[in-house]
């Protein structure tokens, strides 16, 4: 196993070679903000199984669990903030190094931290919008309307889970007052792609494209085992590209991988880009 200073070395040389990069985050990158991860460096999934996008449209039980558990995880996501990976992939890009930061996290904390080049590929869940007539409106004003339709007590049992979700009583779901559409009446929806949906296609070209003209992929908290983030290792393995992956555990794409680094993103990114940023490396 790697040492925290060999991958320093390793990813410091990488950069010098491959000055121009496309990066793809996950939710490992927000972990150390304490946002959970849906699976652990083993790769074995922590929780119960996520909300399907079709579960979601087809399903107003599944739409109600939704919104009930989102009710109480909201806040966690709302209030998490960036940490030193974040600040160091802007710091990155700051030195024109990161020509597209794609993340596959919903949670805007790379925007927060100033990363300024960023696809949100799975969208943001601080964004809700109408399922007939696609009129947005921020999270938290959604969050007036569950609360004002539904002012029930703190839930007795309070587990943090990925994406703002909670694990909340059925006879809580059961009853909850969907939220809707100021303008329509229609059903909301959070502006994020579930499990099972499609990732819009300009947007997908739009990170094939950054692709075409970088010199290598840097994947930094992934699994990769979502087929809508592993593509882009398959394709740049395609082109010819190499891929470098910052991740403690294993990965989809680590037979791909010209360089896996096995450091917690937070420590090593940071050190990388302080020692550029020191003039230390040229
Ligand atoms: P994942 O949960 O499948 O994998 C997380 C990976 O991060 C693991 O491989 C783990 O070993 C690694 N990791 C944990 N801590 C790390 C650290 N400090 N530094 C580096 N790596 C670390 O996550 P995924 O691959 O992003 O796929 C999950 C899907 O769930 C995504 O599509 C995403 O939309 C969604 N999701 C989003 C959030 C968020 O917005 N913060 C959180 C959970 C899940
Ligand atoms: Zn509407």
């Amino acid at each position: 196993m790697s040492t925290l200073k060999q991958d320093i070395g390793d990813l410091t040389a990488f950069l010098q070679t491959y000055p121009r990069l496309v990066v793809l985050t996950g939710a490992g990158v927000s972990a150390e903000s304490g946002i959970p991860t849906y699976r652990d460096s083993s790769g074995t999934w922590l929780h119960r199984e996520p909300i399907q996008e079709q579960a979601f449209l087809s399903d107003e039980n599944t739409r109600r669990r939704y919104w009930a558990r989102s009710r109480y995880g909201w806040p966690l996501i709302r209030d998490a903030q960036p940490n030193a990976a974040h600040f160091a992939l802007a710091e990155l890009e700051e030195q024109g190094l990161i020509d597209l930061l794609i993340t596959q996290n919903v949670d805007g904390l790379h925007q927060r931290a100033g990363s300024g080049n960023v696809i949100d590929l799975h969208g943001r869940v601080d964004r809700a919008r109408c399922m007939d007539c696609g009129t947005e409106c921020a999270r938290d004003q959604v969050q007036d309307l569950l609360e004002r339709d539904n002012p029930w007590p703190s839930p007795p049992q309070k587990t943090k889970r990925p994406d703002g979700d909670m694990d909340i009583p059925d006879e809580i779901i059961h009853g909850l007052v969907l939220p809707t559409c100021q303008h329509c009446g229609g059903g909301l929806r959070p502006d994020v792609v579930f499990f099972g949906g499609f990732v819009p296609g300009p947007r997908v070209s739009g990170c094939l494209d950054a692709l075409e003209s970088a010199d290598a992929l840097l994947v930094v908290g992934s699994s990769l085992q979502v087929f809508s983030g592993f593509r882009f290792c398959r394709r740049a393995h395609q082109l010819g590209k190499p891929v470098a992956i910052i991740n403690p555990g294993i990965t989809r794409a680590d037979d791909l991988a010209k360089l896996k680094l096995e450091s917690l993103a937070g420590p090593l990114l940071t050190q990388v880009a302080t020692k550029r940023g020191s003039g230390l490396i040229r």
